[in-house]
């Protein structure tokens, strides 16, 4: 066996499985499984002409030498991103360990408090820096949770503004490029009118909702926006920041100001520059606004037995129940990156912070003593770390800074920014000094160093505490933050313990040789805004990458800048808008939808200005074809696009999928393929054999990026030639296409860091590594749904009775004994198994995903796990009251078991160790079931401050 073909470890049954599975199964080949499994029409006939596999130790190889070919540059660009030092212990502890990276989004609360702890501490981080009530758990980027924030305060109008009509955003010019590129493009479909221009000169007209401010400005100035806030609130006008969360330190938070809104990224605690990405934005408000948040909270509630626990509150799965009325369309966030913004202010606590704020403001005050004394103009009156320089000699500054592997940000021919960081020393200011004053060498500044004198006005000055809890002033060596660590990780249940068997996530193998590559400067220290040669060893990278994904799609091109699969929904249906404007179809709005689609599909096309048509699915799961040629003949005329997945959201091949585009196609719509099933098509068949045009990929399911808690995602779109003219661009750095729509995400590439992982796993797999991947993932669903299909009913399944990659199981005949979907959730905890995803696409019911990295032997201990708590169900079913009393008291804690008291009347071996496998790697959950109406009317989202310990 060559043991060097890294499919041999991707996937986790092992050749002498085999014969047993198909057997189970009832066919006499794979290939027999996979034709009966996927509609031939739809198969693919020839090979893709992916590349040769290479083995783990050729790709480590292979991706040291391109990442040569990347120049680390000292930067001093700023502009939203900063170079800053990833504490070691954070980066070995979080970043490098599956323990972390490999958790699912903490929907099963019980065993999941750990990173809901630390997502908490960031939050409260987050709420204290900005002086606001109330923080969300993350968002994609600055400039997303930036248009966020304009799309909530839209919805905030008060209703007389609605009557009027009152639509207008004022962003002042201060405003990151970015930024107001991301806000253009979503205000447009939206109906809001984005005026850009200098605040000074702000009118606050009646005619104007609201307002995005940036504090610092872009450039580094730093001025009083207090009287500008107050003016706005005076005139009904609410007021969105996008702040420097750092600066926040020594300046007065927006928060103290009036805000009513503060956002940023937290990329500069701790997250390395990752050409662009990924890092963590953060999102704080109001109180009176909690409704209205995008994206996940976490909250404090009780479990069982009245114990405080944590769990994501209110709008958790906002966009199931909303679906076109939602606010959002976030669902992936960036979990592990806000997990380790929020490590880092454990970690350096409020001294720490003010410590390091004050380093680089000292920085910058040194370098500003020196200008002024060698006669340089230095614009920004007030700054915290960017100065913003006019020179006579700019390309002598620009060769020198060059010659010294240095970037400065070049604002116009007479004018620089420098932005000082955490991680510039004091050579490096020498160093700076002489590229400024022309003479190349390093200029001693020991003259300025003395300079203490302070530069804020009172009113400017932070005099708030911050970070007063426990967990910010407990932590500060080594070994306490790294136990500190340890415990939360031990109360988490992540794929370093079981198979998650999510239907519609695909939590696949994370391959170690695939993650090391983003713990190296020469991938994480690169600027997004770099000069693009600099990043060399990115670009064939990435182009690799786009070119391998549009060949796996069938399409003609692909856009990686979406940083999680809604945000490639709205990108993918944002080109098909712009598509038939092109053609001056501006009255195509029409979007239809199955009613089983996912809830980020229909919040996605009502951000992009389509009006959603449900149309029905049928008994066997299919889209019911007459409703729909009913549907798409009613809106022929005005018809934009249908939205499918591909295989169903079911767990279906549909064989009249041809029919169904073709029908799309002659009513002159687009078909967008929703891409999450991708993981049942890849090297089998393709979006553009089913006749799809545009589809986006979830890099963070099927293409082996980890799930990390929540995010990071990569949501790159594919699409036909048609479509990808109109592929987004990005104001600072030149991509997409030639008639690009304006940027979709902060980054011009997205998150390039995270790519590297996904350009591994089709590095390391080549094509006949990918298809059979596909393969074993369909065979693995086949063979649970025939173990299990004897006890639970698989809900829909093939003509020929095979289920894709993944299966739905009815649990909805069990409420008659009084059993509900949660229950058998929550008793897996007892087994040591995470749930199946719960209620998706239908209520009551499991929807079970193996994927192809899990063993025979895992999946047979999960489906002893189905099978025994059938037992039980079947038992409270005859009465036994013991059991019902048993499934409803699950999960067990260690604490319940081993008490003094044990008043149920069934036993602890029962409760905590059922079948045998289970006492050999027993998980504790390590709270009772979590109360979450509780929680949701008594919302708390922040540590308990010190005082409430006293
Ligand atoms: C995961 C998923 C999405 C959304 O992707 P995110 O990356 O979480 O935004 C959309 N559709 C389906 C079917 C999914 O499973």
């Amino acid at each position: 066996m060559n043991t060097e073909r890294f499919a041999l470890r991707h996937v986790g049954i092992r050749p002498q499985d085999l014969n047993h599975m198909l057997q189970t199964i009832g066919v006499d080949s794979l290939d027999q499984l996979i034709e009966e499994t996927i509609p031939g029409e739809i198969q693919l006939d020839k090979p893709l002409q992916l590349d040769q596999p290479i083995s783990e130790a050729e790709f480590l190889n292979h991706l040291q030498s391109v990442s040569k070919k990347n120049k680390v540059f000292k930067n001093y660009i700023g502009l939203g991103y900063h170079d800053c030092v990833t504490p070691s212990v954070i980066k070995r502890n979080i970043l490098e360990n599956p323990g972390w990276y490999t958790a699912y989004t903490p929907y099963q609360a019980e065993i999941a408090q750990g990173r809901l702890e630390a997502l908490l501490n960031f939050q409260t981080m987050v709420s204290d820096l900005t002086g606001m009530e109330l923080s969300n758990a993350s968002l994609l980027d600055e400039s997303t949770a930036a248009a966020e924030a304009m799309t909530m305060l839209h919805h905030l109008r008060s209703r007389d503004q609605k009557k009027l009509g009152v639509n207008k955003f004022f962003v002042s010019e201060n405003v990151l490029p970015q930024t107001v590129s991301l806000l253009t493009t979503r205000s447009k479909p939206m109906g809001i009118e984005l005026e850009v221009g200098d605040h000074r000169d702000f009118d606050y007209g009646t005619d104007y909702f609201g307002a995005l401010l940036q504090y610092p400005g872009k450039y580094g100035q730093v001025e009083d926006i207090g009287s500008f806030i107050a003016h706005c609130q005076a005139n009904n006008i609410k007021v969105a920041v996008a702040a420097d969360l750092l600066s926040l330190v020594l300046l007065t938070p927006p928060g103290e100001m009036g805000a009513d809104v503060v956002v940023g990224t937290t990329q500069r605690f701790g997250i390395p520059l990752g050409y662009g990405g990924p890092h963590a934005a953060y999102f704080a408000t109001r109180e009176a606004y909690k409704r209205h948040i995008p994206g996940r909270i976490i909250g404090i509630t009780l479990d069982l037995d009245n114990q405080p626990a944590l769990r994501m509150a209110l709008q958790t799965r906002e966009q199931h129940i909303k679906r076109d009325k939602a606010t959002s369309n976030i669902c992936t966030a960036q979990v592990l990156l806000a997990v380790m913004a929020g490590a880092y202010g454990v970690y350096h606590g409020p001294d720490g912070f003010r410590h390091i704020a004050n380093e680089i403001h000292r920085k910058a005050k040194i370098l500003n003593a020196f200008l002024c004394d060698s006669g340089i103009e230095q614009e920004n009156e007030l700054f915290f770390d960017t100065l913003k320089i006019r020179v006579e000699n700019i390309d002598t500054v620009k060769q020198l800074a060059e010659e010294r592997e240095i970037n400065l940000n070049y604002i116009d021919d007479k004018t620089l920014s420098i932005s000082l960081n955490e991680a510039t020393t004091q050579k490096d200011l020498m160093e700076l000094a002489g590229c400024l004053d022309g003479s190349g060498s390093l200029v001693d500044l020991s003259p300025y160093q003395s300079t203490s004198e302070d530069i804020f006005p009172e009113s400017l000055k932070r005099s708030s505490s911050f970070m007063e809890h426990e967990v910010f002033n407990s932590y500060h060596s080594e070994t306490e933050l790294m136990r500190y660590l340890k415990k939360l990780e031990r109360k988490d249940l992540a794929l370093n313990h079981s198979m998650i068997p999510l239907g519609s996530c695909t939590m696949k193998l994370n391959a170690a040789t695939e993650m090391l590559p983003l713990s190296t400067p020469e991938w994480g220290n690169i600027h997004p805004f770099a000069p693009v040669e600099q990043a060399a060893g990115y670009h064939e990278v990435l182009r690799k990458l786009e070119d391998d994904l549009t060949t796996i799609t069938g399409f003609a091109a692909t856009s990686l800048q979406p940083n999680s699969g809604a945000q490639g929904e709205y990108s993918g249906l944002m080109t098909i808008r712009a598509y038939h404007e092109s053609r001056g179809d501006t009255h195509r709005n029409i979007c239809i939808i199955p009613a089983s689609a996912h809830g980020t599909n229909p919040a996605s096309a009502v951000m992009a200005g389509m009006k959603v048509v449900v149309t029905k699915t049928d008994d066997h799961g299919n889209i019911d074809l007459v409703d729909l040629e009913e549907k798409v003949i009613a809106n022929s005329e005005n018809l934009a696009a249908l939205m499918i997945t591909y295989p169903s959201t079911h767990g279906v091949y549909e064989s009249s999928i041809r029919k169904i585009t073709q029908l799309i196609h002659e009513n002159g719509g687009q078909v967008y393929m929703d891409g999450a099933n991708m993981n049942a098509q890849v090297g089998l068949t393709h979006p553009a054999a089913i006749g799809a045009d545009v589809c986006h990929l979830n890099l963070h399911k099927t293409f082996a990026i980890p799930h990390g808690g929540g995010g990071p995602g990569v949501g790159p779109i594919c699409v036909a030639s048609q479509l990808a003219p109109f592929l987004p661009g990005h104001p600072v750095i030149s991509t997409g296409g030639e008639h690009a729509i304006t940027a979709i995400s902060a980054a011009p590439w997205g998150s390039p860091l995270a790519c590297l992982i996904s350009y591994g796993y089709i590095k390391m797999l080549g094509e006949e590594g990918l298809k059979e991947a596909t393969k074993i993932a369909i065979l693995n669903a086949n063979y649970i749904k025939n173990r299990l299909e004897e006890k639970y009913k698989i809900l829909y399944t093939g003509e020929k009775g095979r289920a894709a990659h993944e299966m739905i199981i009815d649990c909805r005949p069990f409420k008659q004994y009084g059993i509900e979907v949660t229950d058998i959730a929550k008793r897996l905890m007892d087994y040591g198994f995470h749930a199946p995803t719960v209620s998706f696409p239908v209520a009551g019911t499991m929807m079970i995903e193996p994927t192809e990295s899990e063993s025979l032997a895992e999946l047979d201990r999960f489906c002893d796990a189905m099978l025994a708590i059938y037992g039980e169900i079947e038992l409270a079913g005859q009465g036994e009251e013991r059991y019902l009393q048993l499934l409803k008291n699950a999960p067990h804690t260690m604490a319940m078991v081993s008490s003094d008291v044990w008043p149920y009347e069934y036993t602890r071996q029962e409760a905590a160790y059922p079948l045998p496998y289970v006492a050999d790697n027993k998980f504790w959950p390590s709270v009772r079931r979590v109360d979450d109406a509780y929680g949701d009317r008594n919302l708390m989202c922040s540590c308990a401050p010190m005082a409430a310990y006293a």
